[in-house]
């Protein structure tokens, strides 16, 4: 199904986004039929098609499900039940995805041919970005790049994020290279298990090459500054490295030392003393263009939670483009932006029809879902028949309409069928006959700092799970809300809580100890993600509680009312985006507080 074509060939590669997009319809038609005449027989698809696989019946029958649907079928797989339960091709590994279900990652099937269908979408952002870029043929990506810890399932399968199974895999390791994927950082330092060490080892070959470096980035913008959050701290020892062409001891992971002193082999006095002169300066505006002065882009994704990132990037870049090349997820990858020198709030992703079969549910432009197809999930037990049926009535990829927005379903060549992404989108324009997405939000979420992702009901739990401690003291929780501070590298939750006693109006009287115990119990009661984050990557830094003024919670819905909510409908919002809010919090600010204690987290178990 995949075509065939020279990776290498730009024009060709150009053609065939043109075709995929000219032939949207067909080549959805075509993916859909391939993967039912493939999986009918799966338990799965057999239980609402006894057999058939045509189109409509596939509408009909086969629900539009969340991940708690499908959940139970991919656990008996990790558990050692066959693929056939949900897929013809044998499942070859689980990909944790940042989303969670129960506290852990949710799991995703991913087949041996996924893998060539994932590079065969990365070959195709090549000539798109030549398109646009002229001469990235003449030196390097410094692209800064991790694995994260992996597990094995009972079955064998090996679980774990996605982007960690790419660079592990033959297709990335043995990747032809040619003069467009040459990275300053050796594959054994982006594969190096230590998270440290990698990304030492990664930014000294980055220096060290930094008169080849033409284009600089990482997957998403958090991951970027975090580097940058690093190299603040670590710039003399890596400048001392420079100058004597030794790596530091604690590089001690054998291959990843190896490939990097190979790099670092001649001493350098003249690079250190230049990049100890730049970094030694006040500030650090422009840092990214003095360091790697031919860099033409900075490639990270900024759209969606990534957004927040952008004035922070703008500082360090010297005006570079931030460029957000693709979207893509778990459950397979999704669209590339044709445009990438867009600006970017005006990012939008065209998505590859030959990437899976696409449907679309109508939401409100306020992102709720259209009144008739709310009851969508097979496990809803209050579902009647008709709204069963209701549900069934998601747009095609071809049919969606300008300005409208949706959210993403997919029926993937790996055994996800009718599956809700979550992703909430709005069309933005065609490019041939494939809709252009704007990424609108992730649905639920409300916090989010690196690839985190707190909903409503997770952020409650934490709160109520923190505020238990007060209670004895004769305090209540009147209100609270959040936001996400990304001001410092790396960002961190901040909880506005409203405190009163009980009984009476006196201010309460806070103990900073308990206060701190509140901060670090939200953080243990948070996802598996928001704790890897925080533990692991250290790309969250520790949680903070704000009690405010009594009253403070009246003067923002004053506030909200005044921006045009309406009084009788007002409900707190759990989360702060507006800067103006968020100042009417700020100034009646009596207490901070910050979790004292790194949260439990290990690499889940099953
Ligand atoms: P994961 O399940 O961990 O692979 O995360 C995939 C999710 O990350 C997607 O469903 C989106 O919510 C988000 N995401 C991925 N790419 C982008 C992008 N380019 N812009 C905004 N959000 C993105």
């Amino acid at each position: 199904m995949l075509p065939l074509y020279d990776p290498n060939d730009w024009e060709a590669g150009m053609k065939l986004l043109e075709d995929l997009t000219t032939n949207a319809y067909k080549v959805q038609q075509q993916v859909l039929e391939e993967i039912l005449t493939q999986n009918v027989h799966t338990e799965y698809l057999r239980s609402f098609l006894s057999g058939h696989s045509d189109k409509k019946p596939f509408k009909e029958r086969v629900p539009v499900v969340y991940y708690e649907d499908v959940k139970p079928y991919i656990e008996r797989i990790a558990n050692g039940e066959p693929s056939e339960i949900i897929s013809a091709q044998p499942i070859t590994e689980l990909l944790t995805s940042s989303g969670t279900s129960g506290g852990q990652p949710k799991l995703m099937p991913s087949t041996a041919e996924d893998l060539d269908r994932k590079t065969f979408f990365y070959n195709l952002l090549v000539p798109v970005m030549n398109k646009y870029v002229d001469g990235l043929d003449q030196g390097k990506g410094m692209y800064l790049l991790f694995i994260k810890p992996e597990i094995i399932t009972p079955s064998g399968l090996m679980a774990r994020p996605v982007l960690t199974s790419y660079y592990k895999s033959k297709n990335f390791r043995n990747r032809p290279l040619n003069r467009f994927n040459i990275y300053t950082s050796p594959d054994e330092a982006i594969l190096c298990p230590d998270s440290k060490q990698s990304m030492y080892c990664q930014l000294l070959c980055g220096l060290v090459q930094r008169d080849q470096v033409l284009r600089v980035g990482a997957v998403f913008a958090s991951a970027f500054l975090r580097a940058i959050k690093f190299l603040e701290d670590y710039w003399r020892e890596l400048c001392s490295n420079i100058r004597t062409g030794r790596v530091s001891d604690w590089i001690t992971e054998p291959s990843c030392k190896k490939a990097v002193s190979l790099i670092v082999s001649k001493p350098n006095s003249d690079l250190a003393d230049l990049i100890e002169y730049e970094c030694g300066s006040k500030s650090w505006e422009g840092i990214i263009k003095k360091l790697w002065p031919r860099t033409k882009y900075i490639e990270v994704i900024v759209t969606g939670s990534m957004a927040q990132y952008i004035p922070t990037l703008e500082f360090y870049s010297g005006g570079l483009p931030l460029v957000s090349t693709m979207y893509a997820s778990s459950e397979c990858y999704l669209g590339i932006n044709l445009k990438p020198l867009s600006k970017p709030s005006d990012v939008s992703y065209t998505l590859l029809p030959n990437m899976a079969y696409f449907e679309f549910i109508p939401v409100e432009k306020n992102h709720e879902e259209s009144e008739e197809i709310q009851c969508s999930s097979v496990s809803d037990e209050n579902c009647t028949q008709e709204t069963r049926k209701a549900r069934m009535e998601t747009v095609d990829l071809v049919d969606v309409k300008l300005g409208h927005y949706y959210e993403l379903v997919v029926t993937t060549f790996t055994g996800l069928y009718r599956y809700r992404v979550g992703d909430i989108l709005m069309v933005t324009g065609f490019h041939n006959n494939a809709p252009q997405f704007r990424f609108v939000h992730r649905r639920n979420v409300v916090l989010s700092i690196d690839t985190d992702k707190t909903n409503e009901e997770d952020l409650l739990n934490a709160v109520t799970q923190a505020q238990r401690l007060l209670e004895p003291l004769g305090f209540l929780l009147t209100e609270y809300t959040s936001y996400a501070d990304t001001s410092s590298i790396p960002g961190h939750y901040v909880l506005y809580w409203e405190l009163k006693m009980k009984g009476n109006n006196d201010l309460p009287e806070l103990d900073q100890n308990k206060m701190e115990q509140c901060c670090s119990i939200m953080e243990d009661s948070l996802d598996f993600v928001y704790r890897r984050c925080r533990k692991k990557d250290k790309s969250i830094g520790p949680l903070e509680i704000r009690v405010v003024m009594p009253g403070t919670f009246d003067a923002l819905m004053d506030f909200c009312v005044s921006q045009g909510s309406s009084v009788n409908q007002y409900k707190t919002p759990r989360c702060i985006k507006s800067e103006e809010a968020i100042k009417i919090l700020d100034e009646r600010v009596i207490g901070r507080f910050f979790s004292k204690k790194i949260p439990f987290w290990e690499p889940f178990r099953m």
